[in-house]
């Protein structure tokens, strides 16, 4: 900042400074959640542990204190691509950043470390590696320091998906330096994660701010899957034409093919996945970052350290292993607090196939006991009648849910449900006498009394549950199966070949002793109410045209800039300039998301604009 605000040592209150500086620096008008707290609480001089979920709000609790103290505050981030666009966006607002990590060549590590001991920075994001090096320690020694931030905390964490063995030796800032605050930051929310990162950076005197993972902006929705190609297409064509999301899917071939059916059909697809080469990859993450209409397909490879603000939407076309990885993936869908959408297609083959990876995976049996309940938690969340967020968040803990959110599919279109008693009793009666031996498809034909060359092979259009089931059309029989298996009244075999076998919950069924409910399959066309889209329209075809006069402006802005476009204004900003109209630069700076700086650097290119709009 050119006249940086870095007096205030020690404050007793000192939130207006803050909100001072989320106005004036960031252009937002208000705190979200528990922002405000954890500021007043960092910029006192304390320490303290956020958990808050992804699009809570992060960054601006360290970014704020850090503008508030006096001298540099040091950020550690494990990656890359995420610090430069944290930096971008700093210096967009106007606020001295700068990175130093191992793609820095060396003259510029070393004009970075001059800036440093000049104290021209008031934040230094810095990879843990370089953190740790001697030579960094030291130098930061000589000066004045803000705060420490440790950013995606979890990282300490030999448990997780993303451990990262620097992160366990961060507790020597802590002995290094014990006079200088820190605040370790995730969003991951389990409690085992949690006192690993106490226990790992010494943080036991931190205060922990735990937020709600909710994410009210997120609508989640789960479709039968039928033809899952055109349900997607169907599905972006309707609700995100010319929005940004991601698509994940299990297999690279999937992937190949999901991207070039959309792209045949006009929207903009980029593969993501292990078997490309890592420039190709880098390449696509790249461009999917940069522009704001691109729906990237992936594996799970991808993810970890997307920031985009404006994902509107997440679809799975294969079912997640575990609720956490589904809310992981899904929440990195709207961030900016917009309506966002998480999809999911979901059929019996994802049950099967899941069950088959885990038997064939060459994990330990108390590993796969493990990913066997938490694929039966996916599964009951996939076949639940009751409101999927109440799901969601009391599987992650949370206590004080309601019971009816009114955004996921089950509190918008309540499924119903039918007594499927019977046909229960006549599906575990043909596995039975078929030997338990065969998978579903081919039960199907049984059920049905299709005479196929295998089911006369096998004798079985001889057996009295041959076409028994002929009243119901196939899709029915598939949903029927599917939700046995995910409430265990069948299970799939161990040797992985899909056959299906009856359980011990089978025999009550079996024998009739027990009603059972199923839900209705969405396959009747009436039953199924399409939802109104996820993200408000613009009106009028004048505001249209002015919005995609904005995002082309932004868009040019971002080349010149060399930045993602989010980076320049976030989507709802463009949106309240589309709604507000402002003509005058006064005006303009009431608009969420415009600091001075942005005031200074574009005001009178949008007033151009907006002038000019109608
Ligand atoms: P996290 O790191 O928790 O996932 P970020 O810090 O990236 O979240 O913030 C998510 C988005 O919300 C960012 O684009 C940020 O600019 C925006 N944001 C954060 N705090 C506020 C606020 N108080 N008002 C408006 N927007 C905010
Ligand atoms: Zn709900």
């Amino acid at each position: 900042m050119t006249n940086r605000l870095n007096t205030v040592q020690k404050v007793s209150d000192c939130i207006p400074a803050a909100r001072n500086i989320l106005s004036s620096v960031f252009g937002y008008p208000a705190f979200r959640g528990q922002q405000a707290d954890i500021i007043s609480h960092l910029a006192n001089g304390n320490d303290c542990l956020v958990l808050m979920p992804t699009g809570g709000g992060k960054s601006l609790c360290y970014q704020i204190p850090a503008l508030m103290r006096e001298g540099v505050a040091i950020v550690v981030s494990p990656l890359i691509a995420l610090m430069q666009n944290q930096v971008a966006a700093l210096h967009e607002a106007g606020v001295h950043a700068a990175v130093l990590n191992s793609t820095l060549p060396h003259e510029e590590a070393q004009r970075v470390e001059q800036k440093l001991l000049a104290c021209e920075y008031d934040l230094l994001y810095v990879a843990p590696e370089r953190l740790l090096t001697r030579h960094f320690l030291d130098l930061i020694s000589r000066i004045p320091l803000a705060l420490f931030a440790i950013d995606e905390a979890h990282c300490v964490s030999q448990w997780g998906h993303d451990f990262r063995p620097e992160y366990s030796q961060l507790s020597v800032l802590h002995e290094r330096f014990p006079a200088v605050p820190r605040i370790a930051l995730t969003a991951t929310a389990d409690p085992v994660t949690r006192q690993e990162i106490i226990e790992r950076l010494a943080l036991h005197e931190a205060k922990i701010f735990v937020s709600s993972f909710d994410r009210p902006n997120i609508r989640y929705h789960i479709v039968d899957k039928i033809n899952s190609k055109q349900q997607l297409l169907t599905f972006i064509q309707t609700e995100h034409s010319g929005n940004a999301g991601i698509v994940y899917c299990l297999a690279r071939k999937k992937v190949e093919e999901i991207t070039a059916w959309l792209n045949f059909h006009d929207i903009n697809a980029l593969p993501y996945h292990a078997g490309m080469s890592p420039q190709q990859r880098a390449s696509n993450q790249e461009t999917f970052l940069r522009e704001d209409n691109i729906v990237m397909v992936a594996t799970i490879a991808f993810g970890m350290g997307i920031d985009k603000p404006d994902v509107r939407f997440v679809a799975h076309l294969d079912m997640p292993r575990s609720i956490e990885a589904y809310y992981q993936e899904t929440g990195r869908a709207g961030r900016d607090g917009l309506k966002a959408n998480a999809w999911m297609a979901y059929g019996l083959n994802d049950v099967i196939q899941q069950r088959r990876m885990i038997e064939e995976s060459d994990a330990l049996q108390q590993f796969k006991q493990i990913a066997t309940r938490k694929l039966e938690s996916m599964l009951a969340y996939c076949e639940t009648i009751t409101c999927r967020r109440m799901h969601l968040l009391h599987y992650l803990g949370e206590t004080a849910v309601p019971q009816f959110c009114g955004n996921c599919d089950v509190c918008l279109n309540p499924p119903k449900t039918w007594d499927a008693t019977i046909e229960v009793q006549k599906a575990l009666s043909c596995v039975y006498r078929t030997g338990q031996q065969f998978g579903a498809g081919y039960l199907i034909d049984v059920l049905r009394g299709n005479c196929t060359a295998r089911v006369k092979h096998w004798g079985h259009d001889q057996i009295s549950t041959f076409g028994i089931g002929s009243d119901l059309p196939v899709k029915t029989w598939r949903a029927i199966f599917r939700q046995m298996i995910a409430r265990g009244l069948l299970t799939t075999d161990s040797e992985g070949h899909g056959a299906l076998w009856l359980t011990e919950a089978s025999r009550p069924a079996l024998k009739g002793q027990q009603n059972i409910f199923l839900r209705q399959p969405d396959v009747d066309k009436k039953i199924f109410r399409k939802m109104e889209p996820a993200v408000e329209p613009l009106f009028s075809s004048a505001e249209q045209h002015l919005w995609e006069q904005l995002r082309a402006w932004r868009s040019e802005t971002a080349i010149e800039h060399g930045v993602p476009a989010y980076v320049i204004f976030h989507d709802a900003t463009l949106k309240e300039l589309v709604h507000a109209c402002p003509r005058t630069m006064e005006e303009l700076s009431r608009i969420t998301g415009i600091g001075a700086h942005k005031l200074d650097k574009y005001g009178d290119h949008l007033i151009n604009i907006l002038r000019h709009a109608n």
